[in-house]
């Protein structure tokens, strides 16, 4: 199992901090928020040390992400909510705080206090057709290339 010593997730996921866990196997932790955005607010991480997800090998993210319906479940009726968020933030300039893969399971009700914008526009077809190629060509490069 790789974990970094310095890491808040590893620590929680190595049982050396405490954390209101409801969920803790060879493929997921999951445990609520610390700063809930509503209640219920999971946090849903690998038990192994990945910084951003696209340092994660997709069969442990496949497997990650195998417990996300049961999880959203399990929350939606636990609460009451109607509805949820799946929120990953990869990076500091995507409000990335904790650099340990997790997904936000966000129960949302209509007129709570949760606010996205998004804040979007629309895009010239030569701008897409310029970025659809660029993403698709290094979808070609192998695997580790930059
Ligand atoms: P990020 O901003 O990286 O996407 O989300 C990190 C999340 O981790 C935040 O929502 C923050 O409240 C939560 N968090 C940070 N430290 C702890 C902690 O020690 N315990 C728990 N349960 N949550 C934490
Ligand atoms: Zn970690």
């Amino acid at each position: 199992m790789a974990r970094d010593a310095d890491c808040i997730f590893c620590k929680i996921a190595a049982g050396a901090l405490p954390a209101a866990k409801v969920l803790h196997n060879d493929h997921a932790v999951a445990l609520l928020d610390i700063a809930p955005a509503a209640p219920g607010h999971l946090l849903v991480l690998p038990p192994d040390h990945y910084a951003t997800l696209d340092t994660m090998p997709g069969d442990r993210l496949a497997a990650l992400a195998a417990e996300l319906p049961r999880l959203v479940r399990a929350v939606l009726r636990a609460t009451g909510a109607p509805a949820l968020h799946v929120i990953q933030n990869n990076g500091r300039a995507a409000g990335q705080t904790v650099d340990h893969v997790h997904f936000h399971l966000v129960p949302r009700t209509a007129g709570d206090r949760f606010h996205i914008d998004w804040n979007r526009g629309p895009s010239a077809a030569a701008a897409l057709a310029e970025l659809r190629d660029r993403i698709a060509a290094e979808l070609e490069l192998p695997t580790g290339v930059s």
